[in-house]
């Protein structure tokens, strides 16, 4: 059995939302009757001892559907299935017989040795696949069954793990990608992010969570890791009296019911950070709510409890002690994608790289480890913007490694549209995704290269690809956010479209005010149609908006036809 609370208050209402500590543990759904049956994580036993040996055929569908989750496995969707079969098919139907598999990169850091076992991993058993997710992981496709004991073991004799990477757990810790280094630092998340791994990442009490769980963690003035949509986030600030530490939020999330994190009010010393987050992590597990899964993520409790209520249940019942009140964070004053050639601390430099898309390869990261070296360093650090950074960079070597990226498809100098384009994995794998995203986003950039190439954009506008409502690749939050879905073309086939959010952002992406972006009825963009589209919208921006004005924020006064 997975640990459960011992104390059980009744129900107010008498009707159960699936909350333990409210309700009982009583299991409400398919998905709660198998994590109560055994730790979920158990499922890697069977993964080593029986599955890699028999064959993808051995697996049962709990284990296969469910556990696998808890290890970074997901099924791959089957080459060549539409979109329209999306949600309608079963998961059986959908899958196909290999894996993608989610190395958690916690902080986003990895040495040249680890991004050189990653690679390796990559072009022995994945078919050479590797993407940067926004979440600062590397994820694998095409990786069979039988070769995933032998990867777990490759990638732990080099310190990096899958365990936790998907399910109803705490995912990879969000770091800031310039933590230790950065000369305008406020605090090195490091120690913070190191504690909670080693404590608590495949620990028993916190792996029957009620649905996934995000952490975010910086102490950088750029406000680099979208505090506002983690389930929580500790962000560097300075207390008056107590000096350098964190400002708590909690209960940010997007998918289909978007909603921004909150601020408790509370200031979280370096010392205090790993239990302050063990214990929100707790009161998710005790009272979020288990009946729905779509009401499950910590939002819709801190939704019904509201900040001061939760701020007092943590610090009664689960520190036993009150926190000291704290300031909030400046705004963020300098972009928190890092791209480019930046000065650090000790006067070497850290080199922000964009990749189109997050996509990269084997092949291409053995080569950039190799690049890396030659330029002095052995520090990578992954961004939750699909980029990533060389660190400790001689001066005399930024010149070469800059010119040795661009024959490996990464840039220091991106156009805007490649700087700022983030796009989902979708319907290429991702059993969930109704249209394609990776190869839309990538042909949208190079069309907007050519056709904006003389003009001047001197503000960032983002624009986000995803493949679904789950909004993996943050539709709400982007100047120009797409969703996917199914269009009926001309011939009266079906057409890949995206649905248009636009003047969404966050404070840490340079906003006045963080806020969710506005829809347009009926506004709907095929695949084809998008570059136009963006080049129109962009177009009407510059002529139309004010003396510095953002693109989010001319997004939301524009007249409906200067957004068509
Ligand atoms: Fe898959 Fe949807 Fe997430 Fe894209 S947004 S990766 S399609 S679940």
């Amino acid at each position: 059995m997975t640990t459960t609370p011992d104390r059980v208050r009744l129900s107010a209402s008498g009707k159960s939302n699936g909350q333990w500590l409210v309700d009982g543990t009583e299991p409400l759904n398919p998905n709660e009757v198998f994590k109560a049956k055994e730790n979920p994580l158990a499922v890697r036993d069977r993964i080593e001892q029986v599955y890699a040996r028999e064959g993808f055929d051995s697996i049962p569908h709990e284990d296969l559907f469910g556990r696998f989750r808890w290890l970074g496995l997901y099924t791959q969707r089957k080459q060549g299935v539409g979109g329209e079969h999306t949600g309608k098919w079963t998961d059986e139907e959908l899958s196909d017989r290999y894996f993608m598999l989610r190395v958690r990169i916690d902080g986003g850091a990895l040495t040249t040795d680890q991004l050189r076992v990653v690679a390796g991993i990559s072009s022995e058993f994945a078919r050479d696949t590797a993407d940067i997710s926004d979440r600062q992981n590397i994820q694998l496709h095409w990786v069979p069954i039988e070769a995933v004991p032998e990867i777990w073991r490759r990638l732990e004799n080099a310190g990096l793990m899958t365990t936790m990477a998907c399910g109803d757990t705490p995912r990879v810790i969000l770091g800031s990608p310039v933590a230790g280094i950065a000369a305008d630092e406020i605090i090195d998340p490091t120690p913070v992010i190191r504690d909670i791994v080693d404590r608590y990442i495949g620990d028993e009490t916190v792996a029957n969570l009620p649905r996934k769980f995000k952490s975010a963690i910086t102490g950088h003035p750029s406000l680099d890791v979208v505090h506002e949509i983690n389930d929580i986030s500790l962000v560097g600030v300075v207390h008056p009296e107590l000096g350098p530490g964190y400002d708590l939020w909690v209960g940010g999330a997007l998918s289909t019911t978007p909603r921004l994190a909150e601020r408790l009010g509370a200031f979280v010393s370096e010392a205090d950070a790993a239990e302050v987050w063990y214990g929100v992590v707790r009161i998710f597990r005790d009272y979020g709510y288990r009946r729905m899964r779509n009401k499950a993520r910590l939002k819709f409790l801190l939704a019904e409890w509201g900040a001061e209520k939760f701020r007092e249940v943590l610090e009664t019942e689960y520190l036993g002690r009150r926190l000291p009140d704290g300031p909030a964070p400046a705004p963020a004053r300098t972009a928190g994608d890092h791209v480019g050639v930046h000065t650090q601390k000790d006067g070497r430099r850290y080199v922000g790289l964009a990749p189109t898309v997050g996509r990269t390869s084997g092949t291409r990261l053995a080569a950039l480890a190799d690049l890396v070296e030659r330029a002095g360093s052995r520090r990578i650090r992954l961004t939750p913007h699909q980029k990533l950074i060389v660190l400790d960079v001689e001066p005399d070597a930024v010149d070469e490694l800059l010119a040795g990226a661009e024959s490996l498809g990464l840039t220091g100098t991106p156009s805007p549209f490649r700087r700022n384009t983030m796009a989902c994995t979708g319907i290429e794998f991702c059993k969930l995704s109704f249209v394609n995203t990776k190869d839309t986003a990538r042909d949208t950039i190079a069309a907007l290269e050519q056709r904006l190439a003389g003009v001047e954009i001197d503000t960032p506008i983002t624009l986000n690809v995803n493949g679904c409502p789950n909004s993996c690749a943050r539709i709400q939050i982007a100047d120009i956010g797409l969703k996917g879905q199914l269009a009926k073309g001309p011939d009266g086939g079906n057409e890949f479209a995206y649905q248009v959010h636009l003047g969404g952002g966050l404070a840490s992406s340079d906003r006045d005010e963080p806020g969710l972006g506005r829809t347009l009825r009926g506004l709907k963009v095929t695949a084809v149609d998008l570059p136009d589209y963006v080049e129109r919208v962009v177009r009407n921006f510059l002529a139309e908006r004010t003396d510095g004005e953002t693109f989010s924020r001319w997004a939301h006064r524009a007249e409906e036809e200067s957004l068509r």
